[in-house]
């Protein structure tokens, strides 16, 4: 066992809705921190899992016609199946409606009752049902004497029940003092200013228990209430690893955990009422809680609406897990909110995999085969001014890049790797191997100058080890070092320990350049769906389409009398023909029923036209419409009106 240990928690999502783009980035960042903390030796308890109780899952399970339990098993299952597609490192997931979890939330809630923090009373208040939330008369919006949820917009119903209470207002001095002596327990501090300025405004006793309902824990003296779903849910973090059972060794290894990383949305929860309960438990608080910002998809917020968008493993097919995790860390500043762009993904693919990695290995491993017969070569020859800058170079972004990484800078962190790999490029144009190549005496140099660059790229796999993990184990195979990449950590991360000898492997680029004309997206908005859809479907069913009234609405269907028709010259079929349309000019239509009808016949019958199609011209005749007709085999015959009625009228 290691004397370092690292517990680091997602959210438990929520089971009412299969997993999308914003779930997947927050699982994605904490799997990441995970495996940077094992490179870098750490004993490490990684728990994700499923939230699966409350009004709001009842009632979508309602509305799927299913039993909730049956309704959870089958989302649990979806979030299961993604993080292992994914090949996230999580080493627990745990379900809200897990006995052990059930029996420790429990016996959290009889401890607290025993101690008196928890208390029965009388509640009545603004509430959420969506969010689950209470909102108070002040923070709730008011439009025409109705009360709206300032976090989702929805009509807030008026709540009055008998219920418990945690005593959250006994706390708030304890939680003033938790902000103060430790500035770094709610990060960004953006999002700490906020939760301290809702501390200082006064915080009142938290309702806990609900009779509405039964979709819950039953509370342990009182089983006609269940436990409000948040203080379920939040206890998920103890519970898994045992606290209050028998079984609670990994309980004494990792609790308090060092990082609860969440979702902005839900930073209340998790730094204000979850150190609160513990407070009240007297045990050890989390180290940190980190509140990361919203992702837009193509600058849309993400929501059902948004489209296929909501499926990361469209990405993953069509990007790889490396490119989309790459793209995520580099261009979201992990924080703040941030776009998913598919047009910026292809370009970080184009520019940073493909061009500036790509190369560095193309080109390293190319010139060694060609020059050493594949071998790494001996560096035979003292460091000199390139060969000493690119060593300071890495240097300086293994610290930048162990800072950055520890203060989940990731964004940074990566710069710092890919400003080494530019100059890594950049010194193969400084020292020109090439031209070293060519002379005998120089071939010592050239043993030197690809010794570096292959053992710029050890290292670069070990920077990107945690991160993208196919890719760096990629590159110590390309070096002919494919057996040593399981056990590498940061240890390894020095100049130097390129052991020569090893038979490098030159293939294909490892990450081909995408040509953004030539690719279909994989994001496709629902705008953009529909109308797909909608072609596709037209082609598929010509002759049996089947359309909405809306689309029967488009066309503007009237009736009219033809005043004038006389036959086109040079064209045996066509008839141009002057209609009454209610209009105050005659409207010309040209239509291909000269064999059908004599001009003298057509003059003063009442058809159907359509009036709004595109005007077109045949055989240099305008015709601004089309008259319907229906044909059978040879014969076809116009339609017309039953009895009179007014030209221009309109057909429905
Ligand atoms: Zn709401």
């Amino acid at each position: 066992m290691s004397l370092k240990n690292f517990y680091v928690t997602t959210p438990i999502y929520y089971a009412n809705s299969a997993p999308h783009i914003g779930s997947a980035y927050t699982t994605i960042v904490a799997d990441i921190i995970a495996k940077y903390k094992r490179f870098c030796g750490y004993d490490v308890y990684f728990l994700t899992g499923t939230d699966e109780h409350g009004q709001k899952i009842l009632e979508s399970a309602k509305a799927a016609n299913k039993d909730p339990q049956i309704f959870c098993d089958e989302l649990a299952g979806k979030f299961q199946q993604l993080w292992k597609e994914m090949e996230i490192s999580n080493d627990d997931f745990i379900r809200t409606t897990q006995k052990r979890h059930e029996q420790v939330v429990q016996k959290v809630v009889q401890t607290l009752l025993d101690k008196g923090d928890i208390y029965k009373g009388k509640y009545e208040g603004l509430y959420c049902v969506h969010d689950e939330t209470f909102w108070t008369q002040e923070d709730a919006i008011k439009k025409e004497a109705k009360h709206f949820c300032p976090e989702c917009n929805r009509e807030l119903t008026w709540f009055s029940e008998e219920n418990y209470f945690f005593k959250l207002s006994k706390y708030q001095d304890d939680l003033l003092k938790l902000y103060e002596d430790k500035p770094a327990f709610v990060e960004p501090d953006f999002r700490r200013n906020e939760m301290l300025q809702i501390i200082k405004g006064g915080l009142r006793d938290l309702s806990i228990s609900r009779t509405s309902f039964d979709w819950g824990i039953p509370m342990p003296n009182d089983p006609d209430h269940v436990i409000y779903v948040w203080v379920d849910a939040l206890i998920n973090y103890i519970s898994a690893v045992g606290f209050g059972t028998d079984q609670d060794q990994l309980y004494n290894q990792f609790w308090p955990a060092d990082l609860h990383l969440i979702g902005k949305e839900i930073n209340r929860f998790h730094s204000i009422i979850w150190p609160a309960l513990l407070m009240a438990l007297e045990i050890p608080l989390p180290e940190k809680v980190f509140a990361h910002g919203w992702l837009t998809v193509n600058g849309e917020k993400i929501s059902k609406s948004t489209g296929n968008a909501i499926d990361p493993r469209l990405l993953m097919d069509a990007y790889g897990k490396d490119a989309i995790k790459y793209y995520l860390l580099r261009d979201i500043n992990f924080g703040k909110d941030g776009d998913f762009s598919e047009d910026n993904l292809i370009g970080r693919i184009n520019a940073d995999l493909a061009n500036d990695l790509g190369n560095l290995v193309h080109r390293t491993t190319a010139m060694i085969k060609q020059n050493f017969n594949g071998v790494v070569p001996e560096p035979s020859q003292e460091a000199e001014g390139y060969d000493l800058q690119l060593k300071n170079l890495f240097e300086l972004a293994v610290t930048k890049y162990l800072d950055n990484m520890d203060h989940y800078k990731f964004t940074q962190a990566l710069e710092s790797v890919w400003s080494f790999i530019g100059f890594a490029n950049k010194y193969i144009d400084l020292t020109e191997p090439w031209k070293l190549a060519k002379e005998e005496e120089s071939r010592k140099r050239l043993a030197s100058v690809l010794y570096n660059l292959s053992e710029a790229l050890r290292n670069i796999a070990l920077f990107i080890k945690p991160i993208m993990e196919d890719t760096s184990k990629e590159i110590f195979r390309r070096l002919g070092i494919a057996d040593r990449w399981t056990d590498c950590d940061y240890t390894q991360l020095k100049w130097g320990l390129l052991v020569p000898g090893s038979t490098v492997i030159k293939e294909a680029p490892i990450f081909p350049r995408i040509d953004i004309e030539k690719t279909s997206k994989v994001i496709i908005m629902n705008t953009d769906a529909q109308q797909t859809a909608s072609s596709a479907e037209n082609e598929k069913n010509e002759g049996t389409l089947i359309i909405g009234f809306d689309e029967f609405k488009k066309v503007d269907l009237r009736v009219a009398e033809i005043v004038a028709a006389e036959p086109v010259p040079k064209a045996n079929k066509l008839v141009k023909l002057q209609l009454n349309v209610g209009e105050p000019e005659p409207r010309q239509i040209v239509a291909g029923i000269s064999q059908f009808y004599s001009t003298e016949e057509l003059v003063g019958k009442k058809i159907i036209v359509v009036a709004n199609l595109k005007p077109a011209k045949l055989m240099g005749i305008k015709s601004t419409g089309m008259l319907l007709a229906a044909k059978d085999g040879e014969n076809l015959r116009l339609l017309t009106v039953d009895g009179d009625i007014q030209p221009g009228s309109k057909v429905s």
